[in-house]
């Protein structure tokens, strides 16, 4: 195949590099790394034109690799990291997102584990609903014993990921959702109080509208056992909800999801219910589901101090039609995902670096215009996304669970995909592409960030290092006392305008947050991924507003973390020791 020698090199920053070398680039069996960034992105960008020629879309593949190679080698689009990792090699495992079915039966739940073990060793994570599983202290027929419930089998699953590390490339993730009106309810909201137990899980609490009703008429709800829906007892749901707020006012878990507005949103109501997400919550998935997502990069998206919208549009057809490929020439862990993924084609594009879009137009993060721009940004991919489904679908044919699916309407042109975009983290991938991540604020102006495992890296934020120095107010001194402060809101030697620009998460108010969160989410298909950062003095009252305010406000689901209350923290201010 026909390859441009004149192609850009990426602009890749030193922390870029490390974090490709120590896990992405290719290697021979004795450690030595056989490709350059360049290599890789060639890598990635002809296995996933490759699909083309499979498909028979009479595109041209040489064309279009060369078009996906400048996407991700200029920085305007990187897939999640799996893609990255193992396309075009022997694992050829694409996706970050899974979602496993757990039944109420022995056999269920360790096939469970044995195909949670083979995900993690590929790359990605996985989410389940334990809420299927009865209580602890129940019957058990075949041996007349009792059964131990849901905790006790989370901490297999725990300690089978602990085991995997994913082969070496990253850790292994797990989302856990129970739901609320299970009766081993209380001690899951507890579950990780103890910050040294089930620390491959993530752990959410599946909410449902009866419950939310009656928090705020202060009523009892049933708790019910799944085996055969008797009821076991009631509880006030408001004590429940305080637990849950308590809980996670302590240590940032369980975070919260609204299980009915998944549902309401799921695509394909009659393949199926949604009962989990994926580890950071993105991604709401079926049983058996799996999804690869990719980010484009809006600091990249900008011209003189304008969206070049333009770009973008550009940008968003050819990343769906990449994420669209990357269903055909994924190699499935499982049989059973194979077949659940190709029926629904889900994909998940989305964003990152929203806060450094902001810093180059001007807006504060936490302005009203930043959120309302946030709304328009996130329509305009969403609405591209969907036409270049639907011109996709006409290509190459709907998604073949498209009868009787939300879309399966008069009138409306079908789609390729059942979903088309999602918010990620982006944790490792806005490294790559030296962006903030997802639609987060700035963590600080400076700080140490801590990857894959135990990693330290340093970062002084590189527009705002460009603007100091443009203005002649940089000095290594200043740079400094920016890391130790973690913001710029106390140092009167910056000027004004670029103080309220370089906001921080924790200059910003939870409302601020929640505001951006559901901005985004009013035009994202999946979920969206966001931390909501309080002040280590914020109160559980604040908290509880903060849930209350999600809810009112749209969002799927929400993560908070009051600062300093975990013993390790992903991101901390830089301490002058
Ligand atoms: N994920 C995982 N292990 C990790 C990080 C991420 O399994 O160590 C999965 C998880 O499902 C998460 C998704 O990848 O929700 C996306 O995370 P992120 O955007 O941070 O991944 P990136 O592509 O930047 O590595």
């Amino acid at each position: 195949m026909k390859k441009t020698k004149q192609s850009p090199s990426p602009a890749l920053s030193a922390n870029a590099r490390t974090v490709l070398e120590r896990r992405y680039l290719r290697r021979d069996a004795d450690g030595k790394i056989l490709e350059t960034p360049e290599d890789m992105f060639r890598r990635v960008a002809q296995t996933i034109a490759s699909a083309e020629t499979r498909l028979e879309t009479g595109t041209d593949a040489a064309k279009l690799e060369e078009q996906f190679y400048r996407m991700m080698v200029e920085l305007d689009f990187l897939p999640n990291s799996p893609t990255l990792m193992n396309a075009g090699r022997e694992l050829g495992q694409l996706s970050a997102c899974f979602v496993l079915p757990v039944d109420d039966s022995m056999e269920s739940i360790f096939e469970a584990i044995k195909h949670t073990a083979l995900i993690h060793k590929s790359g990605g994570g996985t989410g389940f609903s334990f809420s299927r599983i009865r209580p602890a202290n129940d019957v058990v027929a075949s041996t007349s014993g009792v059964s131990s419930g849901p905790l006790s089998f989370m901490k297999v699953f725990d300690a089978a990921t602990e085991t995997i590390k994913q082969g070496g490339t990253r850790r292994g993730a797990n989302m856990g959702i129970l739901r609320v009106d299970h009766p081993d309810i209380m001690d899951f909201i507890m579950c990780k109080r103890d910050q040294r137990v089930l620390t491959n899980f993530n752990i959410s609490v599946g909410l449902t509208e009866d419950f939310m009703k009656a928090v705020e008429e202060d009523g009892e709800y049933d708790l019910l056992n799944p085996r055969d829906g008797r009821l076991i007892k009631k509880l006030s749901a408001r004590k429940v909800f305080e637990h849950i707020v308590d809980l996670a006012w302590n240590n940032g878990e369980p975070g919260i999801i609204f299980l009915d507005r998944l549902n309401r949103d799921n695509p394909t109501p009659h393949v199926g219910e949604i009962e989990s997400t994926n580890p950071c919550g993105e991604q709401p998935l079926l049983p058996y589901e799996s999804c690869n997502l990719g980010s484009i990069n809006l600091a990249r998206m900008c011209n003189d101090g304008d969206i070049d919208w333009d770009k973008l549009g550009r940008t968003v057809r050819l990343a769906t039609r990449f994420l669209d490929n990357v269903i055909e020439v994924n190699k499935y862990p499982l049989a059973q995902i194979d077949e659940m993924t190709r029926a629904n084609r889900k994909i998940g594009l989305g964003v990152m670096g929203w806060a450094d879009m902001l810093i180059k137009l001007g807006l504060p993060y936490n302005s009203t215009d930043a959120a309302r721009l946030g709304e328009k940004v996130m329509k305009f991919i969403q609405d591209t996304a969907h036409e270049t489904s639907a011109d996709l679908a006409e290509e190459r044919g709907p998604f073949p669970n498209f009868n009787g699916s939300i879309y399966d309407k008069p009138g409306v042109r079908p789609v390729r995909n059942a979903t088309c975009t999602t918010i990620a983290p982006t944790g490792t991938i806005s490294i790559i592409a030296g962006s903030s991540s997802g639609i987060e604020p700035l963590f600080a102006v400076s700080y140490v960030r801590q990857v894959l495992d135990n990693d330290i890296l340093v970062e002084v934020h590189p527009l705002f290092e460009q603007i100091a120095k443009e203005m002649d107010f940089y000095s290594p001194e200043l740079m400094k006392k920016i890391a130790e402060h973690g913001t710029l809101r106390d140092l009167p030697e910056i000027p004004e305008d670029i103080r309220k620009v370089f906001v921080t998460a924790h200059d910003i108010t939870p409302e601020d947050h929640i505001r951006m969160q559901s901005a985004f989410q009013k035009y994202t298909d999946n979920a969206v991924s966001k931390t909501v950062n309080f002040c280590h003095d914020a109160t559980r009252e604040d908290v509880a507003m903060v849930y209350q305010l999600a809810y009112r406000s749209g969002c799927k689901g929400v993560t908070i973390y009051r600062d300093g209350s975990r013993d390790q923290q992903v991101l901390s201010v830089a301490k002058s020791e």
